[in-house]
């Protein structure tokens, strides 16, 4: 039975939050329940895989009917045990408070998510709330804001993200950094959870490699701003399971994101397309080919581009940008000496 918890009104089937008084929803869960029907459900991910998952209806003791959503497949008469279940949704856990973590603890928040993040050491955990507090309050009410908080809590301790379903990394892009972080989730975290890097460019296969689950690690590649693009790379590693993905890609588009599935190479595809222009830009500045407002004047105006190569870069972070070059460089890809960061020092 799913609960509101500010006006009362009650469910049989998960609801995120209640569509009367827009309180929060507690699940109160049942004792063990029969399948009594079962229906089975595809989602079209945009690049037009179907992803199937199943529709359960399910009968407790005293006759109360539920729909419960998953990827196992049942039959008529068995018993399913709810507890398993502690939430209706599933509680992400989110690693580092820079400019993506924070924004995709905010969105995940926004749409109702239980949401764990893990802050390095010293970052205090008032000053990572300030910050969220910040962001949601310059688009929701006083109520609102406080009602959202509710959902996330800031830990400086892996072991609080031991019970998390997907973890998201959004660390440095560094690979030594983030083995270190994936090797300390391995044996702390509940078998079940989801490992995922919100890496730009690194290798999946290599990260799973320093884990104790390669089939449940996936990329999910968020982009900046993380509410507002609705693309989402999810890069499936050589190891990672079919169950893995579509329990990813399904949950991504409940949250109403547009995922598109990549196979596990350095870049990936938006940036391996991006960075080579970025890097060019570069180039045609230090060759002194036009000024920098006018190169990104002309992909603005030229190309309709919403922002320059330039303007980008800074959105991105230039420490962002090179660490990705020299994965693309060091990888060989687009040619090797393409994408050899250009030498010009700074961005003048
Ligand atoms: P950032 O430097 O702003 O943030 C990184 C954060 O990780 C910092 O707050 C740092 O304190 C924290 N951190 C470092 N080690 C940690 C640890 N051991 N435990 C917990 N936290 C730790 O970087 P960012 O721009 O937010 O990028 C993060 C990831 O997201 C990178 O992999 C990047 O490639 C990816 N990404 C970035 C963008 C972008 O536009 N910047 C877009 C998509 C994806």
């Amino acid at each position: 039975m799913y609960r509101c918890i500010s006006c009362d009104k009650t469910w049989t089937h998960p609801v995120k939050k209640c569509i009367f008084c827009g309180g929060g929803i507690q699940c109160e869960i049942p004792g063990t329940m029969t399948v009594t029907g079962f229906t089975e459900v595809f989602i079209h991910s945009v690049n037009n895989e179907k992803v199937p998952y199943f529709v359960l209806l399910l009968e407790d003791e005293l006759g109360n009917r539920y729909l419960k959503k998953t990827f196992e497949n049942y039959s008529i008469g068995e018993s399913f045990d709810p507890h398993e279940e502690k939430t209706s949704s599933p509680v992400f856990g989110v690693i580092g408070t820079g400019l993506l973590g924070l924004q995709i603890c905010e969105f995940l928040i926004t749409k109702g998510y239980s949401t764990v993040v893990k802050t390095r050491d010293g970052h205090t955990n008032h000053k990572t709330l300030s910050k969220i507090d910040d962001k949601l309050s310059r688009n929701y009410s006083p109520n609102a804001v406080t009602e959202i908080l509710k959902k996330i809590s800031v830990t400086t301790s892996f072991s609080d993200l031991s019970g998390c379903d997907f973890i998201i990394e959004a660390a440095p892009e560094n690979i030594g950094v983030k083995e270190e972080i994936f090797k300390a989730l391995s044996g702390i975290c509940d078998k079940k959870t989801i490992f995922s890097t919100n890496s730009s460019s690194l290798s999946i296969d290599q990260l799973a490699g320093v884990t104790d689950r390669p089939d449940r690690f996936i990329g999910i590649h968020f982009f900046n701003p993380v509410k507002r693009m609705d693309l989402v790379e999810v890069v499936v590693g050589e190891k990672t399971s079919h169950e893995t993905k579509n329990r990813v890609i399904s949950e991504l588009v409940d949250m109403g994101k547009k995922p598109i599935v990549v196979k596990d190479s350095p870049g990936y595809v938006v940036n391996r397309l991006l960075l080579p222009q970025i890097n060019e830009a570069i180039t045609l500045l230090e060759e002194g080919v036009a000024t920098k407002e006018d190169i990104d004047n002309a992909m603005k105006l030229g190309l309709h581009h919403p922002m320059g190569p330039f303007q980008l870069a800074d959105y991105i972070g230039l420490d962002i940008c090179l660490s990705i070059l020299e994965v693309l460089y060091h990888e060989n890809k687009t040619g090797g000496k393409k994408a050899r960061r250009s030498p010009l020092p700074a961005i003048q």
